[in-house]
């Protein structure tokens, strides 16, 4: 069987990024937040855009009064005031100063600015009590950058500091990547909807609802196909539709041993290639994750093959799963250069951590912050892979390796966290 670290590996390489050119949108700065940028930003502007004062106090000639002190201070008559977003009127001549506010022009002639708490006004005269140094407080026109200068390169995900750099180098608009497509559907006879009355032997289709929020906090738009009775047609035909419209398709269920459990040979029969079985995850062994030549689907709207995540049927299993190896591969079809792959902290466990040892065990709970270190507290109750109860404000994975069977109470663990804490 495949070990994590391997699928994880194979999964990443069968994800092409989507294309600089073709798959790009332009969107309005304020609605930017979170997309990933498609085409590097250059600046239209010098920044500072302007000499401007970085105090309140007076713009002056620096030669005026470097030998400037409390006992024989430079005496300069006030001849402007300058607040921030006025163009000085005039120029500063020996003997002169001009009241200036933090962000105001620096106006022609003064080459430095006093600030406030060193000087002494009194009407329209000001007495420089302390020497300044040659230019202090004055930021430079272009010193941060010049106009021409790339901001920002493609690939990075654009957050509050990035929309602030561009709204400064005034770009409204951007091209962004459009957000991958991601379609969802459950399999299986006994599933209902959220508000569907439940009969004997039936249950609630989890799965498709915590799906569809986890595609939508990773940035891709979900599309939501529904449930698919385990019968081969219905699911051969949900599947051609899923491979023709989507850049990943996640199903859930159908992918183990059972009489029912059709996928993969749907999945063999519409010529995939099945390129995971299974993998040694606990919970979430059986993984079906497999491609299709670009050439099978019609009308496709992305020029990518889609990838196919066949995820187990089990509630847990389908949040592990899709942590551990479909929030990768989303985010390198995003575009996004880096950061793809899981982080994972070492921290002390604050309970004992259990496994049988057999398959890369992945535990819930949530990383408690105790003296500024990280504990990580394993969700009580049972971690069965049909447990969804406990999975509730989980925000981080522990992980206990292949062959280990048992982490003491204040030993290091490794854990995966989860952006939704
Ligand atoms: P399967 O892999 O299809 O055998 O499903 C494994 C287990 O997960 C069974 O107990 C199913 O009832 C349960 N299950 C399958 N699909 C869902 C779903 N969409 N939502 C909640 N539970 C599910
Ligand atoms: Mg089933």
């Amino acid at each position: 069987m495949l070990s994590v670290s391997d699928a994880q590996a194979i999964i990443l390489n069968l994800v092409q990024p989507l294309d600089r050119q073709r798959d790009i949108e332009v969107v309005d700065l304020l609605t930017a937040d979170s997309r990933i940028l498609a085409t590097p930003v250059t600046s239209p502007l010098d920044f500072p855009h302007w000499d401007n004062s970085a105090m309140d106090g007076y713009a002056v000639r620096y030669e005026d009064v470097q030998h400037s002190s409390t006992e024989q201070p430079a005496i300069l008559e006030i001849v402007e005031e300058i607040p921030a977003g006025y163009q000085p009127k005039s120029t500063i001549q020996p003997g002169q100063a001009a009241r200036i506010f933090t962000g105001a022009a620096i106006p022609a002639g003064a080459d430095t600015v006093v600030m406030q708490e060193k000087t002494h006004r009194q009407e329209n005269r000001v007495s420089i009590l302390d020497a300044p140094k040659s230019q202090e407080f004055v930021r430079h026109k272009a010193s941060f950058y010049q106009a021409g200068t790339q901001l920002l390169p493609a690939g990075i995900k654009l957050n509050a500091s990035e929309i602030g750099v561009l709204a400064a180098a005034q770009c409204p608009q951007l091209s962004v990547y459009r957000r991958p497509r991601v379609a969802i559907f459950s399999t299986g006879d006994e599933l209902v909807t959220v508000d569907q009355p439940l009969q004997p032997g039936q249950i609630v289709d989890s799965n498709q609802y915590a799906l569809a929020a986890l595609v939508k906090e990773s940035g891709a738009e979900p599309l939501i196909l529904g449930i698919v009775k385990d019968d081969p047609v219905a699911l051969e035909k949900v599947i051609n539709h899923a491979i023709a419209i989507a850049d990943i398709v996640l199903s859930s269920g159908g992918v183990s041993v059972g009489d029912y459990d059709y996928i993969d040979k749907i999945l063999e029969s519409l010529k995939a290639k099945i390129q995971i079985r299974a993998v040694e995850i606990s919970p979430g062994k059986p993984l079906t994750v497999a491609t299709f030549p670009s050439t099978d689907a019609i009308n496709r709207v992305s020029p990518h093959s889609a990838l196919y995540f066949g995820l187990p049927g089990n509630p847990a299993a389908v949040l592990v799963t899709f942590w551990r190896f479909v929030l990768p591969a989303i985010k390198k079809l995003s575009g996004i250069t880096e950061g793809w792959e899981p982080v994972f902290l070492k921290v002390r466990s604050h309970d004992e951590l259990r496994s049988n040892g057999k398959r890369e065990t992945y535990l819930w709970g949530k990383l408690h912050l105790i003296d500024g270190v990280y504990e990580f507290h394993k969700a009580g109750g049972s971690h069965s892979s049909g447990n969804l109860i406990n999975l509730a404000q989980t925000n981080a994975l522990a992980v206990l390796p292949v062959g280990k069977t048992l982490i003491y109470p204040q030993e290091e663990v490794e854990v995966l966290q989860l952006s939704n804490g």
